[in-house]
């Protein structure tokens, strides 16, 4: 059974490199209509717009900072112009880094928190206006959320966050049609690990070897799709068993 997403639109956050890339490219390669952010001016952006072209459907790809909520305005100004209405935001867009607890300030806390979630509320509440019975919301999580690892506590706080979050909002918009789901990646191949720390992780993953981005981005238009239909509220680990 094909995943088709004909005539829907959707809005990723946080599209021009690893995961939201592989989720913009499968959402519009399975017939979607979506438009994708990222942050700053890059190659991998230029290279996204590029292969975007490629793929049957109205796609775009702008800049937009979702720790902004301004930005976060225009964003979703920017679909509504384009696309009247969503019925798939992805909220993809997540910051990352490693300090010791003792040394996290308070200022690198609410960066990350300003994008992990902070900045899926912004989007979420924003583009609200724009969803319709039918549509799907889905967080990218992190398994390590439920698991905790050392020297990152900002980072999984704002991930453990978004469990309760689309919880409530399963409840709230479940009587509209809307279904919230979150995605909750284990480790995943987006970045070039030196190879210990990638074997490392290998003995700890039962499949033996990392994820690769699509396939965050297969369970990701699975939850978007009418397939899913009754499936809200969840967290889905994809982490090869970890
Ligand atoms: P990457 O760092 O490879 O890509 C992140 C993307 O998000 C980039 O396109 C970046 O834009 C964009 N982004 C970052 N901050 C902002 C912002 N404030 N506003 C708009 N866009 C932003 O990340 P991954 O693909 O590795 O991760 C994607 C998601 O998956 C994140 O939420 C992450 O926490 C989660 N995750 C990843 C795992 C992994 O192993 N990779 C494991 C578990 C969860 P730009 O290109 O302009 O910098």
């Amino acid at each position: 059974m094909d995943i088709r997403l004909d005539g829907k639109t959707a809005l990723v956050t946080g599209g021009a490199r690893g995961i939201g890339r592989a989720v913009t490219l499968g959402l519009a390669k399975a017939g979607a209509n979506v438009l994708a952010c990222y942050r700053s001016e890059s190659a991998a952006a230029e290279e996204l717009a590029h292969e975007l072209k490629g793929i049957p459907g109205e796609h775009r790809l702008i800049r937009a900072d979702v720790s902004d909520a301004d930005a976060v305005g225009r964003l979703v100004e920017e679909c509504r112009t384009a696309f009247g209405h969503l019925d798939v935001i992805v909220n993809n867009a997540g910051a990352i880094s490693h300090i010791p607890f003792a040394e996290l300030g308070r200022d690198e806390w609410q960066r990350i928190l300003d994008t992990n979630l902070t900045g899926a509320f912004d989007v979420t509440q924003q583009a609200l206006p724009l969803l319709r019975s039918g549509s799907s919301l889905v967080f990218v999580g992190s398994k390590v959320a439920m698991v905790g690892l050392p020297l990152r506590a900002h980072y999984t706080a704002s991930k453990a966050a978004l469990v309760g979050f689309a919880r409530t909002l399963c409840k709230e918009l479940g009587p509209r049609g809307i279904r919230v789901n979150v995605v909750a990646p284990g480790i995943i191949d987006t970045t070039d690990l030196p190879p210990d720390r990638a074997a490392q992780y290998e003995r700890i993953i039962s499949l033996g070897r990392l994820g690769r981005p699509e396939e965050i981005a297969a369970v990701v238009a699975f939850l978007a799709s009418d397939l899913a239909s009754y499936i809200t509220g969840e967290t889905i680990n994809v982490d090869g068993g970890t």
